[in-house]
């Protein structure tokens, strides 16, 4: 019996689904690739962007009409808006949110579906309806509609209950780079964002499950383990005096590097530069396991423009962050997110973003060009910057981030580099990986025991997006 997953947007998603696996693996499914074998089809939901919302709908019309000659149950969860949620359940077979996750078993169970057994052999479950309707005190997310198909009540906080899905054993989809959540939820409210609301309010995961899972990683070998949350470095800040905050959390992430005495890099995405403290920084510097690689979204260089965004800091804050960082990790590569044509977004204020760009001189930006994200505070706002304004404004914080990118990667030949072999690249003969510094590198090697493996390359050319060298 098999099972079909589609995951949309962030790394939160992708993390979120190789716990979705494991429980799906738990009942004795399967994964396929192949939806018409799929006896159950789930999309994990992003709720950023109209596109990510527009391809949940294409995909459940083609699964309901898939059902007319396929049994198989449908689910959706993931990042969902309120207005969506009351949609889906009228499409989907279950909507559940995350912190749901350990009850899909019984979900499916009484939807009535064919059941793998030990021996995989399929048993068919007859009387679904009475045992769905038998069951729903122990499902308190589930009440009946009128015609009987289950229905999913307006769940108030997402956030709540996570441990009980953090608890989940994530089936990981390599064997060496992981992702842990540390955090789920936002508090911040930036105005054209609508996390608040699909992932509920900031809820930290106990620090001792954090160190065991990333143990349990290391121990088996991984190389590249990347801390997750909506606002990764406000871990803590919710639970003041009973949890320890973020810089503390490293060090004892560090400590364990060092005790351990393997070799394995730690990330963390996405922080708020308002919670970034110059502590944060320090304990970076102090161990060799803490990754120097800081993302660090500026989303814009100018004052009134974060004002208008939420953003709770200033330029000058941000700078103050990037010269700890310069001072403090000198070898850091620093990458940042940034929005150009956000609502009344003018010429200067465009223009201190650029500046912000030659400033900062980061090593990568994701740089999007504002559209609407439903449900976020700006949603009710006109979208009044021209498509062809944000463009012009793309092409110009792409060149000025290529600029510099440029010299810095050029600066790298010559040098040596620890790199993480991550697979083939797309030049026949070649592997690809990633520095430290998460530049992507490729090298002539056709040893594909590399793969997983951190090894030394010497850089011998570069261009502003990647570098190229030898393995040493
Ligand atoms: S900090 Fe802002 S952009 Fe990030 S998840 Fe929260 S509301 Fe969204």
């Amino acid at each position: 019996m098999k099972y079909f997953l589609l995951p949309l947007g962030c790394q939160m998603n992708r993390s979120d689904t190789e716990r979705v696996r494991t429980v799906l693996h738990g009942m004795g499914f399967t994964e396929t690739d192949k939806e018409e074998e799929a006896t159950i089809l789930g999309v994990i939901a992003c709720s950023v962007r109209q596109k990510g919302i527009d391809k949940v709908y294409s995909r459940i019309l083609k699964w309901n009409e898939m059902k007319r000659n396929h049994n198989c149950i449908t689910f959706v969860s993931g990042c969902i808006l309120p207005a969506d949620r009351e949609r889906f359940v009228k499409l989907f077979d279950l909507v559940f949110t995350m912190n749901e996750l350990p009850d899909l078993p019984d979900m499916i169970r009484q939807y009535g579906v064919f059941i793998p057994t030990k021996n995989n052999d399929s048993v068919i479950d007859t009387d679904a309806e009475t045992r769905l309707i038998a069951s729903i005190p122990n499902i308190h997310n589930v009440i009946l509609q009128k015609n009987g198909a289950p229905y999913i009540n307006k769940v108030v906080n997402p956030s709540a209950n996570m441990d009980r899905f953090w608890v989940i054993e994530p089936d990981h989809l390599s064997d060496f780079e992981a992702f842990i959540p540390i955090q789920n939820g936002c508090n911040k409210f930036c105005t054209y964002c609508a996390v608040p609301y699909t992932r509920g309010r900031e809820v930290s995961r106990k620090s001792e499950d954090i160190i065991a899972e990333l143990k349990e990683l290391v121990d088996k070998g991984y190389k590249s383990i990347t801390l997750l949350g909506q606002n990764v470095n406000s871990y803590g800040l919710d639970k003041k005096g009973e949890e320890i905050n973020f810089a503390e959390l490293l060090r004892r992430i560090g400590e364990y590097g060092d005790a351990s005495g393997k070799e394995f890099w730690v990330y963390f995405t996405s922080p708020h530069p308002r919670d970034m403290s110059d502590e944060v920084i320090e304990v970076i510097s102090q161990y060799k396991c803490l990754g120097k690689q800081i993302h660090l979204p500026i989303q814009s260089g100018d004052d009134n423009m974060l004002q208008r965004m939420n953003r709770k800091h200033t330029l000058e804050d941000y700078r103050h962050i990037i010269h700890t960082i310069r001072r403090l990790l000198p070898e850091a590569t620093i990458f940042t997110d940034i929005i150009v044509g956000f609502t009344g977004e003018t010429e200067e204020e465009f223009e201190n973003s650029r500046k912000a760009m030659e400033e900062f001189k980061y090593n990568m930006a994701y740089i999007a060009q504002y559209s609407v994200r439903p449900g976020a505070v700006a949603s009710s706002w006109a979208d009044d910057v021209p498509k062809a304004k944000k463009r012009e404004r793309y092409h110009i914080l792409t060149d000025e981030l290529m600029k510099h990118s440029l010299v810095y990667n050029q600066g790298l030949i010559g040098k040596t580099q620890k790199v993480l072999v991550t697979g083939y690249d797309r030049k026949n003969g070649y592997l690809t990986g990633h520095t430290e510094g998460k530049i992507v590198i490729r090298f002539q090697s056709r040893d594909k025991s590399l793969i997983g493996q951190i090894v030394t390359v010497k850089v011998t050319s570069a261009t502003a997006l990647s570098i190229e060298g030898i393995i040493m």
